[in-house]
């Protein structure tokens, strides 16, 4: 398939005549790959089983982990939700258009192809102004997971996807590079707790803030033992994965240093080319090695927005393994941290 790839500039206000495209193939089943405040996200008409199916071809994704579906305005919800309950509706006050991702009850409308044959749905308002005009003029809930191949770094500039999804996919629309840099935060609203199932943005002290009690899904915290099943499907897979192997290492930051100096050197001595993440306050401890700067502790910010970046650009250089340094768990840093762990398939050292 030809991928078309349309340039979008957005000069305050988004230019409708670039989106129209791309709001009919959204209408007629086809797949258009989006720029979103999070991540690029992989879109489809979420209420048309057919299209919905399309992305996980297009991914390469299991078809147990099922899609969010993306609205630009609280008029679309009750069309996916049956039931939209108190908490719910604070938190879209709060955070709504933003980076969270609400679960629901279902409306039996909503096709297994895109709840992965659940009876609840995810739900996402975005506030970047590409995603929301677009939906908004396709008229349909767009279902969009991350636009990388399942299993990759999830795409943080328009040339990740083309690398992930050219010719698998009818369009591209190039934002360039996307604010957040992590996904969405994911708070499942179906139960009696309101509970944490993905960290984000939004963070857990942010929704504690809004909402008094926020349970946290397990799945988050660790490597899921046998036979456990994350209420997020997804957070059983391996993700965000480099090809390399990764260590992620923690403790105080000159233990860290050290640590990976000396692994470091033994692995380049053994023929081995060595990647190492740190950050702007820790660049000059490394004599070995491709180095990454991934961000500055004192901006945690910077570290979500160049995390996959930094995961792909050391793909790129042809890694054989990977020394990263950690963070802490706080805010921001839980989203932060979840990513790396998974990245590094929770192979972490304490130092
Ligand atoms: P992605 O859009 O690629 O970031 O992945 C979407 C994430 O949302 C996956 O981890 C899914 O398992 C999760 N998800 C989507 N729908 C639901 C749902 N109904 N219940 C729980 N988790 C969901
Ligand atoms: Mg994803």
């Amino acid at each position: 398939m030809n991928t078309k790839i349309v340039k979008i500039t957005v000069c305050g206000k988004v230019n409708d005549e670039e989106l129209l495209e791309a709001a009919e193939i959204l209408k007629g089943g086809g797949l258009v790959a989006f720029p979103t405040e999070t991540v690029y996200g992989l879109g489809a008409n979420a209420l048309d089983e057919k299209a919905a199916k399309k992305i996980y071809a297009a991914k390469g994704r299991p078809s147990d982990n099922p899609l969010i579906a993306h609205i630009s305005c609280m008029d679309e919800l009750p069309a996916l939700a049956s039931e939209i309950p108190d908490a719910a509706r604070r938190l879209a006050m709060r955070f709504w258009p933003g980076p969270l991702t609400m679960v629901f009850k279902k409306q039996s409308r909503v096709p297994d192809g895109t709840t992965g044959g659940l009876d609840t749905v995810a739900v996402r308002m975005p506030s970047d102004p590409v995603a929301n005009r677009l939906i908004r003029l396709a008229g349909v809930p767009v279902a969009a997971p991350s636009a990388n191949t399942s299993g990759r770094p999830s795409p943080t500039r328009a040339e990740h996807v083309i690398e992930d999804m050219a010719g698998k996919i009818e369009m591209i629309l190039d934002g360039s590079e996307v604010g957040i840099g992590v996904e969405s935060t994911i708070v499942d609203v179906s139960g009696e707790i309101p509970t944490l199932l993905r960290p984000g943005a939004v963070t857990l002290e942010m929704l504690r803030g809004a909402l008094g009690r926020v349970d946290v899904d397990p799945a988050i915290e660790g490597p899921m033992a046998e036979g456990v099943h994350p209420k997020a499907p997804g957070m059983k897979y391996r993700h965000y994965a480099p090809r390399a192997e990764m260590l992620l290492v923690e403790g105080e930051a000159a233990r860290v240093a050290a640590y990976i100096n000396k692994e470091a050197k033994k692995a380049a001595e053994a023929g081995k080319r060595v990647g190492i993440i740190c950050t702007e306050e820790s660049r000059g401890l490394y004599p070995v090695g491709v180095l990454e700067v991934i961000g500055s502790r004192s901006h945690e910010e910077t570290v979500a927005h160049n995390l996959f970046a930094v995961l792909r650009e050391l793909d790129e250089k042809a890694v054989d393994c990977i020394f990263s340094e950690s963070f802490s768990e706080d805010r921001l840093g839980q989203a932060i941290m979840n990513r790396l762990c998974k990245a590094a398939g929770y192979h972490i050292v304490r130092v």
